[in-house]
C-alpha cells in the first residue's frame, strides 16, 4: 500500500466512490479503504442465489429527474426506466375495493400534508403526533413511514420529513442498484478488506491507520454510516469535537430490511405488483413487490422496531413470516414451489449497523453539522450528510462529491499557501 496519497477516503459505499470518481477526475491521486471484501456497502446486488438480480439494500431511483446515478446507469448501459407499480393491499379475507384503496390515499395524502405543515413550520417534533389513530388505516400508514423512513412514527422527525426533496419518480434498476454503483466503482483506486482503525488528524498531513499500515494524506474524507462512527469503530485522535459527536448521535440509522423469496414457477397468477400491503397483522406487517419484472418471486419489505425484532429472530424466522402472510393470500400451495430465499441483516452488519439516516425529533439541523468539514483536513460524507436526499444511494452520491470539492478547496489553499512561502523564501 502507498504510504503517500493526497486523499483517502473511509468507506467505498456510494459516497465514497463517488468522492474518489471526482478527484480523479480533478486529477488527484485518491485511495479508498473499504473494510468488506467488496465495495457498495449498502448498494449491494446478488444475481446469484434467487437467479434474478435482488438488491438487499437500494434498488429504487428515487426523484429520478433530480439522480445523478440515472445518467450513470444509461451511460453504463443499465437498464433504468419509469415503471407503472399498481399497489394493492390485502385486508385479511379479500383486497380492499377501489373505493377503499380512494380512501386509504386520502388518509395518506391529509397524514403527510399535516407532518409536511409542522415542517415548513420550522417545528421539529416526533411525526407520531400528527396521526389520526382513529382511522382504520392508522396501522398501514405507520408501516409505510416506517418503510420510508427506517424507524416508527415516535422517532420520525417532521423537519427532517419536510427537508427531503420527493419529486415522488421512483425507477427500479433491473439489473440492481448494487450492480450498477460497482460497475460505476470499476477502475477507481480501492482497497478492500482494510478497515480503517484510527485517523491522527492533528498533524498537517494526517495519517490514517489499518492493520495493513499507515498512510497518509493532505485529506481524509470519511464517509462511514452514523451506525459505525457512534460505535467509535474508527478512533479519532484528537477525538472528535463535541459538535460532530452531537450530529451523529441526532442522525442514527433506524432499521429496514428485505426478504427475498424466488419460487420454481408463478404462483401469484401473472401479477406483477410494485406493491402489496397486508393490512391484516398491521403494524407487524410488511410490503411485498410480487413478480417484479415477471420473475417469479417476492420481495418482502420491513421497516422500524418490528424489522429489529425479524432480524434479532434470524433468517429463518424472517422468511417463515414473509411465506405466512404471502401463504394467506395466494394459498398454501406456494410453499411447495420454493426455489431459494434470501434476507439482507443490515443491524447485524458491523461495517454498517443500521439501514439509513432519520433524524431524532429536535435535532433535523444536524444534518449541516454532520457535514461540516474539521479543520480543513477531515472531511464528511454519506447519506447522512446530505441536507435534502439523506437516506438514499444519490444523497450519498452527492454529498461524495461535495466533500471531494471541499477537500479539492481546501488543498488547493493549502499548496497555494505553501508556494507563497516558498516564493518568499
Ligand atoms: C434495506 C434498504 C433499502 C434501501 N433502499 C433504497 C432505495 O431503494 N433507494 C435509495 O436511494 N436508497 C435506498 N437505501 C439507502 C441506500 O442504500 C444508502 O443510503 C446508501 O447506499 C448509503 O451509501 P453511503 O456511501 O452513504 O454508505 P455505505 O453504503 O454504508 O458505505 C460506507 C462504507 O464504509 C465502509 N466502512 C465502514 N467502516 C469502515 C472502516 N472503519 N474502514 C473502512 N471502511 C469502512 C462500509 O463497509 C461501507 O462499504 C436502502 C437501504 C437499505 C438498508
Amino acid at each position: 500500500m502507498a504510504s503517500e496519497v493526497d486523499v483517502v477516503i473511509v468507506g467505498a459505499g456510494a459516497a465514497g466512490l463517488a468522492a474518489a470518481d471526482h478527484l480523479r477526475r480533478a486529477g488527484l491521486d485518491a485511495l479508498v479503504l473499504e473494510a468488506k471484501d467488496r465495495v457498495g456497502g449498502r448498494a449491494w446486488t446478488d444475481s446469484q442465489r434467487l437467479g434474478v438480480p435482488f438488491d438487499y439494500g437500494c434498488h429504487w431511483l428515487h426523484s429520478a429527474s433530480l439522480n445523478p446515478w440515472v445518467a450513470i446507469a444509461r451511460r453504463l448501459g443499465f437498464t433504468v426506466a419509469p415503471r407503472y407499480v399498481p399497489r394493492q393491499t390485502w385486508l385479511g379475507t379479500r383486497w380492499a375495493s377501489p373505493d377503499e384503496l380512494a380512501e386509504r390515499a386520502l388518509y395518506y395524502e391529509r397524514s403527510f400534508a399535516a407532518i409536511e405543515a409542522a415542517g415548513r413550520a420550522g417545528l421539529d417534533l416526533a411525526a407520531s403526533h400528527l396521526i389520526d389513530e382513529t382511522s382504520p388505516w392508522a396501522p398501514l400508514l405507520r408501516q409505510w413511514m416506517a418503510a420510508l423512513s427506517s424507524v416508527d412514527a415516535e422517532e420520525l422527525s417532521t423537519l427532517d420529513h419536510y427537508n427531503y426533496r420527493d419529486t415522488a419518480e421512483n425507477w427500479p434498476v433491473k439489473e440492481g442498484y448494487g450492480a450498477l454503483v460497482a460497475r460505476f466503482g470499476e477502475g477507481l483506486a480501492v482497497r478492500l478488506a482494510t478497515p480503517v482503525t484510527r485517523i491522527d488528524w492533528h498533524r498537517p498531513r494526517p495519517a490514517v491507520m489499518t492493520e495493513a499500515g499507515t498512510i497518509r494524506a493532505g485529506a481524509v474524507i470519511v464517509t462511514a454510516s452514523t451506525g459505525v462512527l457512534a460505535a467509535e469503530t474508527i478512533r479519532f485522535d484528537p477525538p472528535l469535537p463535541d459538535w460532530k459527536l452531537t450530529a451523529i448521535e441526532a442522525l442514527p440509522l433506524g432499521r429496514a430490511n428485505k426478504i427475498g423469496i424466488a419460487f420454481t414457477k408463478d404462483v401469484f397468477d401473472g401479477a406483477d405488483t410494485g406493491g402489496m400491503n397486508l393490512l391484516a397483522g398491521a403494524p407487524r406487517g410488511m410490503t411485498y413487490q410480487i413478480r417484479p419484472f415477471g420473475w417469479n418471486m417476492a420481495s418482502g419489505y420491513v421497516g422500524g422496531a418490528f424489522c429489529g425484532e425479524l432480524e434479532r429472530a434470524g433468517e429463518a424466522a424472517m422468511v417463515e413470516h414473509a411465506l405466512a402472510a404471502l401463504q394467506s393470500v395466494y394459498g398454501g400451495d406456494i410453499r411447495r414451489h420454493v426455489g431459494a430465499s434470501l434476507v439482507s441483516s443490515w443491524e447485524s452488519d458491523p461495517w454498517i449497523r443500521g439501514a439509513y439516516s432519520s433524524a431524532k425529533p429536535g435535532q433535523a439541523h444536524r444534518r449541516v453539522d454532520l457535514a461540516r468539514p474539521i479543520d480543513g483536513r477531515l472531511f464528511f460524507a454519506g447519506e447522512a450528510a446530505s441536507p435534502d436526499f439523506f437516506s438514499t444511494g444519490h444523497g450519498a452520491y452527492l454529498s461524495g462529491v461535495a466533500a471531494a470539492e471541499a477537500a479539492l478547496a481546501s488543498l488547493s489553499r493549502l499548496n497555494a499557501a505553501v508556494a507563497s512561502r516558498e516564493h518568499l523564501a
